[in-house]
């Protein structure tokens, strides 16, 4: 069975076709800037050439309607109709307390989304779009939820909680969440595979290493902690958002600045981070790491915050978990930078860690890079979010005809 996978933002749409059975990639793309003038459709099946088209595209059901195209035409189509496509997949960001799982849609659960999107206000209402449109084009075709939040969920009550009065948890649900979800559980189950123990048996710590960032700490097969919160951001420093600070800097900011609350929380989520640390510089690693290299004030000191913070997180969630047997790297950084890996490792001594640089300097494969004598392992583990919500949505359309 051949599954669509969407992935819908406020102006952006990506999407991947997966087949199912055997987990191949048959085509992906991108649609950018919907609703803004200059939108176009980056396409590309696999093992052929990437097309990029500009069309007008007011909205998310013209966006999608110009994917079923693309993958059905006659040139460069990859399946010869829509009955070739057999589940759709949708990430969706929070999915609150009600989802600790996926789900098939249903009119409940789109009704259970929307309810969802006040903790999201940025990401919901964006993914609840994309389903409105594939319901609209695919009236019969089976679709699934797939939410970040829900790896998250079983964390006990001590991780999750914050020390504010209980009754913003009771009547708000103002708690942890966590995000990145897809990808912390496919991680850690893929690490165990790598080194050939049972996922239940293991302690990891993943460290998810983007333009967003977080680490949690997965306890035999179960999420006991992860740092980001509420929203995304709390925890790491980002890209460009603060991750953990003094909330009294708030108000601190907002009297010195005669600033608002709205321009305080812009300035949170789109000017902090390694942009905000590196005085402005760059908000991309790639950048920071070549000022780094260049002993470049600027990239030396949001390196070397941003190493310093994952190392303390990893520090807690040894401790949360009383102890740790791997460490793993993902996304974007985490994937493909073997300095920040050995920036953050440098801090792990108390874990034993050595790494291998010969390993550390490969890439695009599931990796351990640590030695065979180091205290605790520490691998690569290349993320796949989108086979992860395939392989979802698979299992849950598959039980449903069933
Ligand atoms: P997101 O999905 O949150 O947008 P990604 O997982 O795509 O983020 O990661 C993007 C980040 O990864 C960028 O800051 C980028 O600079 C960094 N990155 C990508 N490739 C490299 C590389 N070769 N070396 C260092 N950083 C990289």
């Amino acid at each position: 069975m051949n599954i669509l996978v969407i992935n819908c933002g406020s102006s952006s749409l990506k999407f991947q076709l997966i087949d199912a059975e055997t987990e191949r990639l048959i085509a992906k793309g991108l649609c950018e800037r919907i609703g803004i003038d200059g939108s176009q459709i980056v396409y590309q099946p696999t093992g052929g050439s990437k097309e990029k088209k500009e069309v007008p595209m007011p909205d998310h059901t013209k966006a999608i309607e110009l994917v079923l195209e693309a993958l059905t035409n006659d040139k460069t189509g990859v399946v010869k109709s829509l009955d070739d496509i057999g589940a759709v997949g949708h990430r969706i960001v929070h999915g609150g307390e009600q989802f600790a799982a996926s789900t098939i849609i249903t009119k409940e659960v789109i009704q259970a989304i929307e309810e969802c999107g006040e903790l999201a206000p940025l990401h919901n209402p964006a993914n609840l779009i994309g389903i409105d449109a594939c319901r609209k084009l695919m009236p019969n075709t089976p679709m699934a939820a797939v939410f970040d939040t829900a790896f998250h969920q079983t964390m006990p009550e001590e991780a999750y909680l914050y020390a504010l009065p209980y009754e913003y948890y009771e009547k708000y649900r103002v708690r942890r969440y966590g995000f990145h979800g897809t990808s912390h559980s496919y991680v850690s189950k893929r690490a165990a595979q790598v080194l050939g123990k049972a996922y239940e048996d293991l302690r990891i710590i993943v460290c998810h290493l983007g333009n967003g960032a977080s680490v949690s700490a997965v306890q035999n097969g179960r999420c006991i902690d992860t740092s980001m919160g509420l929203t995304p951001l709390e925890g790491l420093i980002m890209g460009t958002r603060s991750g953990d600070i003094d909330p009294a800097i708030i108000e601190f900011i907002a009297h010195k600045e005669n600033i608002g609350i709205d321009e305080i929380m812009d300035i949170l989520n789109k000017k902090s981070g390694v942009l905000g640390l590196s005085g402005n510089f760059s908000s991309d690693f790639r950048d920071l790491e070549d000022a780094y290299l260049e002993g470049r004030e600027e990239g030396v000191r949001a390196m070397k915050a941003f190493a310093y913070r994952v190392a303390k997180y990893i520090g807690a969630y040894t401790a949360a978990m009383n102890g740790v047997d791997a460490v793993c790297f993902t996304a974007g950084l985490g994937e493909n930078s073997p300095l920040i890996r050995n920036m953050i490792c440098e801090k792990l001594g108390f874990l034993g860690v050595t790494l291998d640089q010969e390993q550390n300097n490969r890439r695009g494969e599931d990796l351990v890079i640590s030695t065979a004598d180091s205290g605790t392992k520490v691998l690569v583990i290349p993320t796949n979010e989108e086979l992860a919500i395939a392989r979802e949505t698979y299992a849950l359309v598959g039980k449903n005809i069933g």
